[in-house]
């Protein structure tokens, strides 16, 4: 078969770096989506693919077993380096072949093919949303638009070892074969996926215009297509058959796992669930502190603050809304009614506060008075 290839990435309109990466070693092709923070995504995803592609032109091993090696690689070097701890990387690779695609998927990254005008995701996303999918709680529609559906349950470089989806994919003439980012079809319906390969003249059209494409749908995301257009026909120079020395990859398909609940998953699986209750606990705190007031000590001035008067492993619960400096904190605690002070007098309102403050002043100004007048 001889293979047209197109390629685009782009780092979309939100973003300020692009974590995505491919990999354009004829006949190997491939996609890579990092994650992790700071520059633990790039990092991650290029080096799952340049360790693919060396150990590709060295044909030692078969492809299964230079992505578990690229997730070897990025596993060890997030644990030896702590300014990319906890990378990953998604990686959909595609290794043409004789009349076929080995194709090998880890993560929410796509294989497409489009064929006599039906348009077939090939590959299964690794998410959290698509094993809700499957389990019938969402639908695939509610799944587009789940505030969890970038949740993936399955990455390279994430645990020590890795399950690698492989299927083996036939060819035809005049098929065209996707690998792409999740930031092109978060933005981009199937439908309007397949309406632009369709309307392309070439793989490298089709790859630009999804690209641009997925941008003016907002671009929320880094966006990575490589297109295959597939031909009839012998490779060209380099294109297909590999090096001298590479062993026949596995042609078989891979035997279907059974489901069972592994410890990555149960982490990844738990890990965001106890974020969100955390997070809807820190929201209900906050909204709680916001509505309390006290007027307390600050500077040794007399000051009023929103939260409560205590502080947890250190974090304040509050913080200072105004501090009066011409009202000294041991004028006001002098006062037998204002000897709390320094633990913080608790009120009701911002207005309460005030009015508070109010009191204290009258009241060290009339004590004042009394000392001044009485002698
Ligand atoms: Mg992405």
């Amino acid at each position: 078969m001889k293979v047209d290839v197109g390629v685009a990435t782009d780092k979309g309109q939100v973003r300020e770096g692009n974590e995505d990466a491919y990999l354009v070693e004829p006949p190997l092709y491939a996609v890579a989506d990092g994650m992790g923070g700071h520059r633990g995504g790039e990092v991650a995803s290029q080096l799952a693919l340049e360790t693919i592609a060396d150990l590709f032109r060295k044909g030692d091993v078969p492809l299964v077993d230079q992505v578990r090696r690229a997730n070897r690689a990025v596993f060890e070097r997030s644990g030896e380096d702590r300014s990319v701890a906890g990378m990953g990387t998604t990686l959909t690779a595609a290794l043409v072949h004789g009349e076929q695609a080995h194709v090998l998927h880890v993560g929410d990254s796509r294989a497409y093919l489009l064929r006599a005008g039906a348009f077939r995701q090939l590959t299964e996303d690794h998410t959290l949303v698509n094993r809700m999918v499957k389990a019938g709680e969402i639908t695939p529609e509610e799944a587009e638009v789940h505030p969890h559906r970038n949740v993936i349950t399955r990455s390279l470089g994430t645990e020590a070892d890795v399950d690698v989806d492989e299927q083996e994919v036939g060819l035809l003439d005049g098929d065209q074969l996707v690998l792409c980012s999740d930031g092109l079809t978060g933005m981009l319906s199937e439908g309007q996926i397949q309406a632009i390969l369709e309307a392309a003249t070439s793989a490298q059209e089709a790859a630009d215009r999804l690209v641009r494409a997925a941008n003016r749908a907002g671009g929320v995301d880094n966006i990575t297509v490589v297109v295959l257009s597939i031909a009839e026909g012998e490779p060209e120079e380099g294109e297909e058959s590999p090096a001298p020395g590479v062993p026949s990859p596995v042609l078989a398909p891979a035997p279907v796992e059974p489901e069972r609940p592994k410890r990555w998953l149960r982490i990844a699986l738990i890990v965001p669930i106890v974020l969100i209750v955390a997070v809807a606990a820190l929201a209900g705190v906050r909204a709680f502190l916001d509505s309390r007031w006290y007027v307390g000590v600050a500077n040794g001035h007399v000051a009023i603050y929103q939260g409560i008067p205590a502080d947890v492993f250190g974090y304040d619960l509050s913080h200072v809304v105004q501090e009066f400096t011409d009202l000294s904190a041991t004028d006001a605690e002098a006062l037998p009614e204002f000897s709390g002070l320094a633990d913080g007098l608790n009120v009701d309102t911002q207005e309460q506060a005030q009015e508070t403050v109010t009191t204290i002043r009258q009241a060290i100004r009339a004590a004042t008075h009394h000392h001044g007048g009485g002698g």
